[in-house]
């Protein structure tokens, strides 16, 4: 497939689904150095990331599966979720 070629553009794991995908359809969240979790609209903040496919139904999964805080070694704070699903909508 024309993806296999493509390997340059860098492909992360939704923790939702479980899907690969291009880093830059995804929604990143990160745990900055200073242990916060925020929503990472640049892609570009430090930190440890954990990626989402813009889907409502991933965000739901990898809230409730706990994957999210697995992946961010965190607790993810509820205004954070708020804030990513405000991002779904816009
Ligand atoms: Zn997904």
């Amino acid at each position: 497939m024309a993806e296999e070629i493509k390997r340059k553009v860098s492909i992360r794991t939704c923790t939702g689904c479980g899907q690969e995908r291009p880093r830059h359809e995804l929604l990143r969240i990160v745990r900055t150095p200073e242990g916060q979790i925020v929503p990472d609209r640049t892609g570009k903040l430090p930190g440890r990331g954990a990626y989402l496919c813009p889907k409502r139904a991933c965000v739901e999964q990898a809230i409730k599966r706990k994957r999210l805080a697995k992946a961010l070694r965190n607790a993810v704070p509820e205004e954070v979720m708020m804030q990513v699903e405000q991002w779904l909508d816009g």
